[in-house]
């Protein structure tokens, strides 16, 4: 079979891999559609797992089913997670599958990008979604980014009438602010310096934007609202972006930082104002298999239009390319890759 292997940030070939063969519990599923992630394209995120077949946003058809598999069949259109937790353990009682000690070692194999991928057993056990039949491949692919933007959103306890702030207007910070108005937000407040994206924020639902590189965010939302953002989703992770949002918080604000952080990066808080505006400040990592299905719930209700982000969709054979858009930001929101 054909596989996107990543051999450094930057540098995808198309590569022959022998097609993996299901196990005990175990599903191969011949993949359709895998969306990319913005961490599949982060240099220092993509260097620290290459030389790797990347894609976890991923959707596609049962080939073949392991023995004792008996909730999915061949033929079945489903969503499968890259990682499963054990649903058991102290982590997973807690509400906090992915601390899981499970969570991280499972996987799909070799990876998202490729014709076959192997999904192991708990995942099929726990973590395998139906989709169903009106729902595309294209919208099973985006059960992953909506499940961890609920889970933001959930973080930032968001309600009725609430202010919410998101910085960052790509497609996560699209769908963070589309969760966040489902939520109950009534205004949304968008702060992005790219000017295409300004735009597709306000097409997409957004009340307000901001030009952080134009005028001061928090001035900018105290003058939409007045007490500033009871919530606030901060997807870029540079000081620069991170501390003007964290000033833009309502007192009792909930700010939440949704994308990994690079080793080293360093944010200059100074927390007394924090402090006495009794600030909550989250972090969000991935989503587990309670969002999964909410996230499916949304997008197979309509509620959640997600194929409205999709502005280009590529082969297998194209993957280089569809990195490299993703990576260019600008007008480009979601790249879909189809095999
Ligand atoms: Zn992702
Ligand atoms: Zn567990």
């Amino acid at each position: 079979m054909k596989a996107a292997l990543v051999r450094a940030p930057g540098q995808v070939e198309i590569v022959e891999m022998e097609t993996p063969r299901p196990g005990p519990g175990e599903i191969l599923v011949a993949m359709k559609a895998v969306v990319v992630c913005g961490s599949d394209v982060h240099p220092w995120y993509v260097a620290s797992k290459a030389p790797a077949v990347l894609g976890h946003e991923t959707a596609g058809v049962v080939a073949e089913t392991g023995p004792g598999v008996v909730h999915v069949r061949s033929g079945d259109r489903v969503f499968v997670h890259h990682h499963v937790p054990c649903g058991a353990c102290r982590s997973c009682e807690a509400g906090e599958p992915v601390m899981c000690p499970e969570w991280k070692p499972s996987r799909l194999h070799p990876g998202g990008l490729a014709e076959y991928v192997r999904v192991e057993a708990p995942s099929v056990a726990r973590d395998a979604l139906l989709l169903p039949p009106h729902v595309s491949f294209t919208g099973g692919a985006f059960v992953e980014p909506v499940a961890c933007a609920l889970k933001a959103v959930d973080r930032a306890l968001v309600r009725a009438g609430d202010a919410a702030l998101v910085v960052g207007l790509g497609s996560n910070g699209l769908l963070l602010g589309w969760l966040a108005r489902l939520a109950g937000a009534d205004l949304l407040v968008g702060s992005d310096p790219d000017p295409l994206r300004r735009r597709l924020a306000l097409e997409h639902g957004f009340d307000a934007v901001v030009d952080p590189s134009a005028e001061r965010l928090p001035e900018a939302v105290h003058a939409v609202s007045p007490r500033g953002a009871d919530a606030v989703f901060v997807v870029p992770t540079s000081p620069a972006a991170v501390l003007p949002a964290v000033e833009a918080a309502a007192p009792a604000g909930r700010v939440v930082f949704f994308s990994p952080v690079a080793p080293g990066e360093t944010w200059p808080i100074a927390p007394n104002v924090p402090y006495f505006k009794d600030l909550t400040l989250r972090f969000s990592y991935s989503s587990g298999p309670l969002e999964t299905r909410r996230a499916l719930d949304l997008i197979a209700s309509g509620a959640l239009p997600v194929e409205r982000l999709v502005t280009h969709r590529l082969p297998l054979e194209r993957t280089a390319e569809a990195f490299a858009l993703a990576e260019g930001g600008g007008a480009t929101l979601k790249v879909v890759v189809e095999i």
